[in-house]
């Protein structure tokens, strides 16, 4: 039994249970209603190893709403489609900024400073927009794809929310189309982008579907080749410089682990080589990041020592 080794199923059950007496001033993300009816007090952890085991504790078979966990998804699909060209239109760098924030983009021209805060998230979804006549259907049958299951759907409630609350992304992107760095139409790119943050998945179906991360690019239990072994490096560094947002270089200082977290309070973290860490707990931070997943990710990296520096 592979919860056995190094006894990963105690040590999950022992964390959730530290994790539920930490103090902590986390609140539920409220900027649109359907999220902030989710319970405070849900908490998940789930391990995937490369050889297609799950070890997980807590709610970790409940879908939750991504979030921005689906920039990874989406960039990868972008970056295949595009190639070396969508550097051109979206840079690499830490923001230093909030997510959503809107600063940056007008003295650097309408080019966001990485593909995972909102600005490069947006042109993301226009890469996808413009590609594909159906472009949500075809991200949904991605991530099926990556977490071998039919079961994952959009949240229609979220969706709505989010189309009704998205003053800021839409100023996002009418500003980048100002600069010509959106092609389709503000609306249909915008619905992309809801549409996608508006998912539902579960820490064990998020942890298995980003297993090609820690794999240079090839699923481990299907073998298929998701991206290019270089693509793979590069998702990997612009999750470690940028996926915690303005908090990447604590992340990288006390975890060391490439990750991702979104709204809805999860933390995907991959582990080169190994496997992938996914965690929810809805409480977050000021920089958006949940608190517990956050204690968590970092309480097993520092246990099991797999901090890639
Ligand atoms: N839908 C959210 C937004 O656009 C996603 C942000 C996030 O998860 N950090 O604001």
């Amino acid at each position: 039994n592979f919860c056995a080794i190094d006894n990963l199923q105690g040590r999950l059950q022992t964390l959730l249970r530290d994790a539920r007496q930490e103090q902590h001033d986390g609140k539920v993300a409220n900027y649109i209603p359907a999220l902030a009816e989710v319970p405070a007090d849900k908490l998940a952890i789930a391990v995937a190893t490369l050889d297609g085991n799950i070890c997980a504790a807590g709610d970790s078979t409940e879908p939750f709403s991504i979030q921005s966990l689906s920039k990874m998804y989406a960039l990868v699909m972008a970056m295949q489609l595009q190639g070396d060209a969508l550097w051109q239109r979206v840079r690499m760098e830490p923001s230093g900024q909030p997510f959503n924030s809107i600063v940056q983009l007008e003295w650097e021209r309408g080019i966001p400073r990485n593909p995972v805060i909102n600005a490069g998230a947006i042109v993301v979804s226009d890469v996808l927009t413009s590609h594909y006549s159906a472009s949500k259907n075809t991200f949904l049958m991605f991530i099926r794809r990556l977490a071998q299951t039919e079961q994952i759907f959009a949240n229609a409630k979220v969706y709505a929310s989010e189309q009704q609350h998205g003053s800021r992304n839409a100023a996002l992107a009418y500003l980048m189309k100002s600069f010509d760095n959106i092609k389709s139409d503000v609306p249909a790119v915008l619905a992309q982008y809801f549409h996608q943050c508006s998912v539902e998945m579960s820490c064990q179906q998020l942890a298995r579907s980003w297993l090609f991360l820690a794999n240079r690019g090839v699923d481990p239990v299907t073998d298929q080749q998701i991206c290019s072994r270089k693509d793979a490096q590069r998702v990997n560094a612009i999750l470690s410089t940028s996926g915690m947002y303005d908090q990447s270089g604590e992340f990288a200082f006390t975890v060391g682990l490439p990750a991702k977290s979104g709204v809805g309070g999860g933390i995907v973290a991959i582990v080169p080589n190994y496997g992938v860490i996914a965690s929810w707990s809805p409480p977050l931070n000021s920089f958006g990041n949940s608190c517990l997943s956050m204690y968590l990710i970092h309480r097993l990296a520092e246990e099991l020592g797999l901090s890639v520096y």
